[in-house]
């Protein structure tokens, strides 16, 4: 059950966790109490790191692990500024060899506490590739690992007793100072932070206190012993992790990424603390109180840290928070799963080659270019030069066709970026040739449509395109411009294309002369025409789940919308009744009316006439429409039947929200366009998230 309230639970507990963190090192209860030091640092102080390791495994798995790389990215940038706030203390604390020096830096730390950093790092790697065999598996081995990990730690005194044991804690302990590392240790609670497991409340919490007391009672029990060689591992500790971690959960909601960072700046900073503490104390001759005292040693390095954290994470710059007012949300895993079920509609050997102009269809070309990357697909289209050059820089290779035109003087630039060029008329080619460039070109072929190509019957102009010097003709291409349509005429139309097209395919091969790659469908010619053996179909609307209209297709594909366009509540009134509402008055209120003014205009790419042609938009999963006229940068909505709503509230244009959806085919057809200009003409103010 979750509480009516938001309560980033898990984010806040971190903060809890630094504190833990500092009682760690610096003993508050030791001037009072030798065992209750022992039980509060050594016991209950070990909660929170495996904490941490939790919190992180969780986001990253709800993440489905995307975002690992951004994750390790901002690790190793920590951890490079950790290592160098730390120099001066390593400087003033005595010399390494170098050998130290990259033992501590891949594993140990290079300051006592930085251990977690080269551990976090090493165990989000370990636990993202166990993931892959499936959870249970990978919590399997990870749980084998923490055992030999126990043994070079807690249970030390006990496993040397075993000789082959020894001789393994002894080859360990030459390449490392600790077991508790990213091997042996972080995986396991990274990857039961991404089981994230869910008991009943009162399940978890009862359970928490009873492992609680089997911990303490362990670590007493070791500590007793003295068979520790380290004390961060304990057989007990993972069951007490995961009650705690469910516990947690079961109150959660919502994030508060400030505490996060706070505490993990906490961490970063309270050994320097310490230290200053410690120093200042001594020069104002405070001893007593800020050294001696253990608990006032503690109290002043916890304020001191909390108070340093604060500063630099105000003074640190503010980023933008993308979902703030109105923006695209562009779902990855679907657009991988299209373009999986577009390559397994086409003939065996035919290939997917997504075409991503205009932005992606609005959908964010790199991402959508890269996720595709990913996911094996090797050949884009775009519409002009400028953005196959986009893709390029930010990194995407494979095949990019221009299908549009490029004056002829950037056959440089083309070269340069090995981008492949439409040749669409004679005179382009000709003009494209005599640059003196070599580049990669597709022939366009008009087969009817009458707007790019050259004609299919003009062999000896096609000819001549063979015996210029600077073309490499890689492929030859057409394009269909009825194929959406399933009248009989349409579909004769589309037919005599096929005809005309394969006609010239057959009579360039006849001379000799290579076509290269050869396509002619792009979406509607996917779902309405029979697989063609081609070496390409272009996929667009369709790579993105959507039809451009309404019209029925003679296959169906099972593809998902990629896109959801959301906006903001940014206010709630009341209009008495008679009252008019918007520019022009257009809208006058009926009945006393609660209206929502919304984030979201015309400037941002929703069609104006939307607010008039029966536009609705979801509010906490509910339908409601617009009224008046569209604003630039706002429209307003009825919400009278919606009492709920507030300022604030997530507001869908396009997409689901709970048992509501809103297609972008709706949404086009209402305003008399396709989806394929609704989507390309989405607002560039709109920030992309990828979820
Ligand atoms: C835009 C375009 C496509 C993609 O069309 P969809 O109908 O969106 O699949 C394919 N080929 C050419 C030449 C195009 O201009």
């Amino acid at each position: 059950m979750k509480p009516k309230t938001r309560f980033p639970a898990l984010d806040r507990f971190r903060l809890l966790a630094a504190v833990l963190v500092i009682c760690n090192h610096t003993s508050p209860l030791a001037s009072y109490t030798a065992l209750g030091d022992f039980w509060l640092t050594r016991v209950l102080a070990r909660l929170a790191v495996p904490f941490f390791f939790m919190v992180s495994g969780y986001f990253l798995a709800q993440g489905k692990w995307r975002s690992l790389g951004a994750f390790l990215k901002k690790l190793l940038l920590l951890y490079g500024c950790a290592i160098l706030l730390y120099l001066p203390l390593n400087w003033y604390s005595g010399s390494y060899t170098p050998g130290q020096w990259l033992r501590n830096l891949l594993a140990e730390g290079t300051f006592y506490h930085l251990w977690y950093f080269p551990a976090t790092i090493l165990g989000a790697v370990v636990a993202r590739q166990l993931s892959r065999l499936g959870l249970p598996a990978a919590l399997g081995i990870a749980a084998v690992l923490y055992l030999v990990g126990l043994g070079g730690d807690s249970y030390y005194g006990l496993a040397v007793q075993v000789p082959a044991l020894k001789a393994l804690y002894d080859g360990i302990f030459t390449l490392c100072g600790h077991s508790r590392n990213g091997l042996f240790f972080a995986p396991l609670f990274l990857l039961l932070g991404a089981a994230g497991v869910t008991l009943r409340r009162w399940t978890a919490a009862a359970g928490f206190s009873l492992s609680l007391v089997l911990l303490s009672a362990e670590g007493l029990w070791l500590h007793s012993l003295g068979v520790q060689r380290h004390d961060s591992m304990y057989l007990a500790l993972p069951v007490v992790m995961l009650f705690l971690f469910s516990l947690l959960q079961s109150c959660n909601s919502g994030r508060d990424k400030r505490a996060g960072d706070l505490a993990q700046l906490v961490y970063l900073l309270h050994p320097w603390c310490i230290v200053l503490v410690r120093g200042g104390a001594k020069a104002l001759g405070l001893e007593g109180l800020f050294i001696e005292n253990s608990l006032g040693h503690f109290a002043a390095v916890a304020i001191f840290s909390f108070c340093a954290a604060g500063l630099l994470l105000r003074l640190r710059p503010r980023k933008l928070r993308p979902k703030s007012r109105a923006w695209r949300e562009i779902d990855l895993d679907a657009l991988v799963h299209n373009a999986r079920v577009l390559q397994s509609a086409l003939a065996p050997g035919c290939r997917l080659m997504t075409v991503v102009k205009a932005d992606a269809y609005g959908h964010g070309a790199v991402t959508v270019a890269k996720a595709l990357r990913r996911a094996k697909v090797d050949a884009f289209a775009v519409s002009c030069l400028a953005e196959g050059v986009a893709l390029r820089r930010r990194g995407v290779r494979g095949t990019i066709l221009i299908l549009g035109y490029t004056p002829p003087e950037d056959a440089p630039v083309l070269a340069r970026w090995h981008l492949t060029q439409t040749v669409v008329d004679e005179a382009h080619g000709q003009a494209l040739s005599a640059q003196g460039v070599p580049v990669s070109v597709h022939l366009a072929l008009d087969t009817g449509m009458h707007r790019l190509g050259l004609s299919t019957v003009d062999y000896a102009t096609i000819a001549r395109m063979y015996r210029l010097p600077n073309l490499k003709i890689r492929g030859v291409f057409s394009h269909l411009c009825v194929s959406d349509s399933q009248a009989p005429e349409d579909v004769a139309f589309t037919y005599a294309q096929l005809t005309r097209f394969y006609g010239t395919l057959d009579w360039l091969r006849n001379q000799g002369l290579d076509p290269g790659a050869v396509h002619i469908q792009s979406s509607y010619g996917i779902w309405n025409l029979p697989q063609q053996s081609c070496t390409y179909a272009r996929a667009g609307i369709a790579l993105y789940g959507v039809h451009s209209g309404t019209a029925p297709t003679r296959r169906s594909l099972d593809l998902r919308p990629v896109l959801s366009l959301r906006a903001r509540v940014a206010s709630v009134r009341t209009v008495p009744t008679g009252q008019g509402v918007g520019y022009g008055l257009d809208f006058h209120a009926r009945r006393d009316t609660r209206l929502a003014v919304v984030s979201i205009g015309y400037a941002d790419g929703l069609p104006r006439c939307l607010a008039q042609q029966g536009g609705q938009v979801l509010i906490r999963g509910q339908l409601c429409p617009m009224v008046g006229r569209m604003c630039m940068d706002q429209l307003l909505v009825d919400v009278t039947d919606l009492p709920q709503a507030v300022p604030g509230d997530m507001v869908t244009l396009i997409g689901r929200d709970g048992d509501g959806e809103l297609r972008a085919e709706e949404l086009a057809w209402q305003c008399g366009t396709i989806t394929n200009e609704l989507l390309s003409r989405m607002g560039a103010r709109l920030p992309l998230v990828s979820v």
